[in-house]
């Protein structure tokens, strides 16, 4: 961020003002950690500050500090668009483009106020009257990280924001072992536990809350996973019935791609889930190394994200659109195999 939008930022901070912190839509670990992170730090000005996510998000994340004051968007319409209404700042973190904000898109797009993107996705939309987006940052988390470091306000970190913060560099840098994660996360993270957070407790939190019928869907799902070794690509579905079968709650799914990935020689992962109520199917893409498939769902699956996790959605039935994965895959082979 350049010098002359933190000293704008540092003198519109300075007075209370209604600020206004949205994020995406399905809302993960560094959605819900910034957001509030932020929330937190703005608290400390006296500020007028709500979080409105879209919609809501997994149980997993039901215990951070603050997470009871967040506005979903999607069920608290009426009172949310009147506080976007009357809001002098807007925050939009972790995203880049309204449309990710599902419902919030046109409330968004027609509000007048000033505008802050704290992102780390590719291709940014020009929206933002102040834009820090960093495509080399682990986390958006990260990012508050360094814009609270901006405004020369590390001290005004207590152990809630520390805590917030925590949580998206942990969950998006996949505990710390992402190539994404430097030696800068590290020291960020080493700062954050002299804060006060307490790493095991955040690690049960989101880790370790498994219920049997969590597990059980796992089950099927490595049982549908495939393997295409000669494309070095692996790939799981989950159908509406399967999901219903094993109660599926939001969040259950989180994660499981990446035991696709974990498959020896395998360095592209996607995973296929069935949404009747959406009517669509929705895809998570990983991979190893530099097949983007940021790229790829860009291309094929109105989707987008970042080199090596990215995720995208199919309107064609289940079984259609992993034809269709399927279909595009050997035009890739040269990229699959140059890893
Ligand atoms: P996930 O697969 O965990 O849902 O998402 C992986 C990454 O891709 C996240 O950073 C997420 O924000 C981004 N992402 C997921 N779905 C979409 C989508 O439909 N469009 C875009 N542009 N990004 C997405
Ligand atoms: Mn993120």
């Amino acid at each position: 961020m350049n010098k002359d939008h933190i000293t704008a930022i540092k003198t519109l901070i300075k007075a209370p003002k209604n600020i206004i912190i949205v994020t995406h839509k399905n809302p993960d670990g560094d959605a819900i950690g910034s957001s509030l992170g932020l929330y937190h730090y703005l608290k400390k000005y006296n500020h007028n500050v709500s979080v409105i996510t879209p919609n809501d998000y997994p149980d997993f994340l039901k215990w951070v500090p603050g997470e009871d004051t967040i506005l979903k968007y999607d069920a608290q319409t009426e009172v949310s668009t009147a506080l976007i209404s009357k809001a002098d700042i807007i925050f939009t973190l972790d995203f880049n483009a309204f449309h990710r904000s599902g419902q919030m898109e046109s409330v968004l797009e027609a509000n007048g106020a000033i505008k802050i993107l704290i992102d780390h996705h590719q291709k940014p939309d020009d929206y933002a009257t102040y834009m820090y987006s960093d495509v080399t940052m682990s986390s958006t988390c990260e990012m508050v990280y360094h814009f609270i470091e901006m405004l020369d306000d590390i001290d005004k970190i207590d152990t809630a924001t520390a805590t917030c913060i925590y949580l998206g560099i942990m969950t998006d840098t996949g505990s710390f072992r992402f190539p994404v994660t430097t030696s800068t996360t590290h020291r960020i993270i080493a700062s954050l536990i002299d804060k006060g957070v307490d790493k095991t407790a955040v690690h049960n939190n989101v880790y370790d809350t498994n219920s049997y019928n969590r597990l059980q869907l796992l089950g099927c799902a490595l049982n549908n996973l495939k393997v295409i070794p000669e494309l070095r690509t692996a790939y799981i579905t989950l159908s509406q019935s399967e999901l219903h079968k094993y109660n599926y709650k939001k969040g259950d799914t989180e994660g499981v791609v990446n035991y696709a990935l974990s498959l020896k020689n395998i360095i592209f992962a996607a995973i296929f889930i069935e949404d009747r109520q959406e009517n669509i199917v929705k895809i998570s893409l990983r991979s190893k190394g530099n097949f983007s498939v940021n790229e790829f769902s860009r291309a094929h699956f109105n989707g987008g994200g970042h080199n090596n996790a990215a995720g995208g959605k199919s309107s064609l039935p289940l079984n259609a659109t992993v034809e269709k994965f399927i279909g595009i895959l050997p035009a890739y082979k040269e990229a699959l195999h140059n890893e």
